[in-house]
């Protein structure tokens, strides 16, 4: 066991190694590798279903005349499991895949399809454009078109969707009673007052003509009609000045104390020099 472990090798004076026989060995030789089925497939001979990741005892063999950028291209053969027909496929280095050969159908590739075709219409369409100035002009008049059908197309669907939406009629139901009882609510509202208001100006109306058959007019109260704002009342007083019919608490205190006016008759002047300074005491 200890020459396993040596570490130096002696290699003799007249060593060649040119002179060691090479090894002849074909080179599309066999081998027997360990694989699994890179894809789902379908034989050929018997309909067998083979599905991916399937392990199989497979040959392997590299392809002749065939590399992709000098990448070597792999053949493998396996068994259909049922029948044992020979199936074959190779590796795809350009597309990091693997493409059926022989002996089977490989299933699922819709996707693959789909897309590897519109990879080569996009690639005629570029080819195309690049040497006609014209056809890119078209092509995008056809583009636009397109988008504009899809847009409709889309627009249609959706209404579609709206037509067969699920109608809750329950709660518009309920929605619609609500706001009628609340405009109904309203109509009321507005009916009181509208009844309040007539009421108010009848009485008023009946309290005037009581007071114009029994008092002085100028005694009567204001006419509520002619009210448009409270401030109104205001300016009547100010303007009209009216004639106090009795001293006021202010006049009768001023009178008190005030030693020029004696005569309990003159009140009105009392009155007008109090209401006079008010303002001036308030300002
Ligand atoms: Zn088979």
């Amino acid at each position: 066991m200890s020459e396993r472990k040596v570490l130096n090798k002696y290699y003799p004076p007249d060593f060649d190694p040119a002179k060691i026989p090479e090894l002849k060995l074909p080179k599309d030789r066999q081998y027997v590798v360990r694989l699994m089925a890179p894809f789902n497939m379908r034989c050929k001979t018997c309909g067998e279903y083979i599905y991916k990741g399937k392990k199989f005892n497979a040959r392997k063999e590299t392809v002749q005349n065939e590399s992709y950028l000098g990448l070597p291209i792999f053949r493998f053969y396996i068994k259909c499991t049922r029948c044992l027909a020979e199936i074959t496929f190779k590796t795809d280095p350009e597309n990091t895949d693997y493409t059926m050969e022989h002996g089977a159908t490989r299933n699922f590739q819709a996707e693959k399809l789909l897309e590897e075709e519109e990879k080569r219409m996009q690639k005629e369409r570029e080819e195309e454009e690049l040497n006609n100035p014209m056809k890119v002009l078209e092509n995008r008049t056809k583009d636009s078109k397109l988008e504009m059908e899809v847009l409709e197309n889309l627009q249609e669907l959706k209404e579609l969707n709206q037509r067969q939406a699920n109608v809750d009629f329950e709660a518009m139901l309920k929605q619609y009673k609500e706001l009628e009882e609340e405009q109904r609510r309203k109509e009321q509202e507005e009916d009181e007052q509208e009844m309040k208001a007539m009421l108010e100006q009848a009485q008023n109306r009946r309290l005037l003509v009581d007071s114009d058959s029994d008092e002085d007019p100028a005694q009567a109260r204001p006419k509520p009609r002619a009210q448009t704002k409270p401030t109104d009342i205001l300016q009547e007083v100010r303007g009209a000045q009216p004639a106090l019919p009795f001293p006021s608490p202010a006049a009768l205190a001023w009178r008190s104390v005030c030693p020029l006016c004696p005569s309990l008759g003159d009140t009105r002047l009392v009155s007008r020099l109090s209401s006079s300074q008010r303002p001036s005491a308030l300002g």
